[in-house]
């Protein structure tokens, strides 16, 4: 097939453990999307978190996505590091050293107890906004911390800006940046950068053009469509999908053993397994084996929705 050069997806994993359907379900989406428009994509892994990432769930991350017959055009290889976070320090160095050239990171010395204490639970995902209380810390407060020998976390201030844009799954979306998310964290206090810096520097380095992964990170993309605007990079088209969720209402996760690429290898076939994953996407009325090639010709945004899906008991019968 011709590549449509202009358009770049990328599927970015966490290799903190076997992959889950949750993980499949969102990786063929990304498949689909870029394959669809003709495109490119790139696989990268977000290994930033030593203490969640192993070496070798990354081989096997790949091994499975090959096995389930999504392929990649550029990004990770065995013995190839160029797109694995944990090896892009510097690149996070220098756009850190960028925004911080402009007067806007400062040194965080708050404790988590203090953090909370210093923020309001008001954000749109329950998440806590930061008041900006160390961005006022007194000359003489800067020093006696300095001097504490706490190791400070850094954090960017944000303007009043109010950042929009339209998701092309669940449409316009907007937020201002100082009230709906407040200062946030760009390397934590251990020294590692964060995940909204690394993924808006891969993003903008890397040439990503289509972003597709789940809607709990719709409410992320606000910060990182302002850090690669700061960054000097153009912004990307998102394509928030919806969840898998266990009959409670629970995010499939990495807990749930028996829905693990482990298990699932064990029990179905790759052709199964694309079917389910299909009929969840509501790309076909019901689950049916077939290669991920066969969905390309029909696939289209509109198919999908924004409705969680619930994966009960019922999903066996289609494996
Ligand atoms: N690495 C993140 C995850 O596995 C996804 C990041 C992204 O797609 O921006 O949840
Ligand atoms: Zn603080």
């Amino acid at each position: 097939m011709a590549t449509n050069a202009t358009v770049r997806g990328r599927f970015a994993p966490s290799p903190s453990g076997r992959m889950h359907l949750g993980n499949l379900f969102a990786a063929l989406l990304a498949w689909l999307d870029v394959r669809h428009l003709g495109g490119e994509l790139l696989l990268r892994m977000e290994d930033l978190d030593p203490d969640r990432c192993r070496p070798e769930y990354l081989s096997q991350l790949a091994d499975d996505l090959i096995w389930l017959g999504l392929d990649w055009d550029l990004g990770w290889r065995p013995g190839e590091t160029a797109y694995c976070q944990s090896c892009r320090t510097p690149f996070y160095q220098a756009a850190f050293k960028t925004l911080a050239s402009r007067g806007l990171v400062y040194p965080c010395y708050c404790s988590r107890k203090e953090r909370l204490a210093a923020s309001a639970p008001h954000a749109a995902d329950g998440a806590r906004i930061y008041s900006g209380r160390c961005r006022r810390l007194s000359a003489q407060e800067k020093t006696a911390l300095q001097e504490s020998g706490r190791s400070p976390a850094w954090r960017v201030q944000v303007p009043g800006e109010i950042i929009s844009f339209v998701d092309e799954v669940f449409g316009p979306q907007q937020e201002r940046l100082d009230r709906d998310c407040g200062d946030f964290i760009l390397r934590r206090s251990d020294g590692i950068y964060a995940y909204q810096l690394a993924v808006a520097e891969d993003d903008g380095r890397m040439g990503v053009t289509r972003v597709v992964r789940g809607w709990d990170l719709l409410s992320s993309t606000p910060r990182q469509i302002w850090l690669l605007e700061q960054l000097g990079y153009s912004v990307p088209t998102y394509c928030h999908v919806p969840l898998l969720k266990s009959p409670a209402g629970r995010r499939l996760s990495k807990r749930d053993r028996d829905l693990d690429m482990g298990y699932l290898r064990a029990h179905t076939t790759p052709e199964k397994l694309v079917g389910l994953l299909a009929y969840l996407a509501g790309l076909i009325p019901r689950p049916t084996a077939l290669r991920p090639s066969d969905l390309v010709p029909e696939f289209s945004w509109s198919k999908v929705g924004q409705a969680d899906r619930i994966v009960d008991d019922g999903i066996w019968e289609a494996l």
